[in-house]
């Protein structure tokens, strides 16, 4: 049996879930709900830059858990797959200047690519700037996604093609994220999950509603869903992993209320089905 979440001390909060919040705004927000850990998308640094970022974060004493996101490797032209190799360069000097230890890797699809082709291609991608990850201290967690994002957002989309290809590379800088709402229904869940224990590197937690009525943007809060969430933050901890537990929630429900109502029921749900 798992044990119950005792505190808040593990809790991070994805700036994505607080969307309509900008960064000075979230980590107010989250200060004032007891949150201690923040993981910054790319669009709340974009306004101000990275040095007013890396200020306003340093100075509010959190830490920063991860950024995102970088991937969407594959494309159908070598002008754009370099462009999106340039471009997760730049997100990785982000991740250095704001004190995120990992950049959260969304592999990305081309629509009518071959799999085996958009993995070849992702593989490739995070070849391309893994010196550029080591050398800023920075690591790569490789994210797979639910199958239904195979046609344009992921090629991986089970955590033993992420293991594989992280194991491919046998390196340090390279890992998996874990986030239930892509890989609960895996019936080698559990397995994958020891697998990864070497390079488990964050744990993205959420909720599947039913009946979902949006593939991206109606992710439900902790409790809401089907996910056996307790059961999956078990195998997780059992590989050692002892980073944060970070809450990722795209909802256009969400996003329309007040965001520290939203980020209340946030923690009560954490703490009650975490
Ligand atoms: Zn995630």
């Amino acid at each position: 049996m798992t044990k119950a979440i005792q505190d808040l001390s593990r809790l991070c909060v994805h700036t994505i879930t607080t969307k309509p919040w900008s960064l000075a705004e979230a980590i107010a927000g989250y200060q004032k709900a007891g949150v201690q850990g923040i993981t910054v998308w790319r669009p709340h640094i974009e306004p101000i830059g990275n040095e007013e970022a890396a200020k306003r974060l340093a100075d509010s004493g959190m830490t920063v858990v991860s950024l995102c996101r970088g991937g969407f490797f594959p494309a159908e032209t070598e002008a754009q797959r370099q462009a999106n190799i340039d471009d997760n360069l730049v997100a990785i000097d982000e991740a250095q200047a704001i004190g995120a230890p990992v950049v959260v890797l969304v592999p990305g699809a081309v629509p009518g690519m071959p799999l085996e082709e958009g993995r070849r291609q992702i593989a490739d991608g995070i070849a391309a700037v893994l010196p550029h990850a080591e050398a800023a201290g920075v690591k790569l967690a490789i994210e797979p996604l639910h199958p239904m994002y195979a046609d344009s957002r992921s090629a991986v989309i089970t955590l033993k093609q992420a293991n594989d290809m992280a194991e491919s590379f046998k390196h340090a800088h390279v890992g998996v994220t874990v986030d239930v709402y892509h890989v609960w229904w895996d019936p080698e869940l559990e397995t994958e999950i020891r697998r990864a224990a070497p390079h488990l590197l964050t744990f993205h937690i959420c909720d599947w509603r039913t009946p979902t009525q949006d593939l991206v943007t109606d992710r439900g809060i902790m409790g809401e869903g089907c996910i056996p969430l307790r059961q999956i933050r078990g195998w997780v901890e059992d590989t050692g992993f002892d980073g944060f537990h970070e809450v990722e929630i795209f909802s256009e429900e969400y996003w329309s209320v007040d965001q520290q109502e939203f980020l209340n029921r946030i923690t009560k749900a954490y703490v009650q089905h975490a």
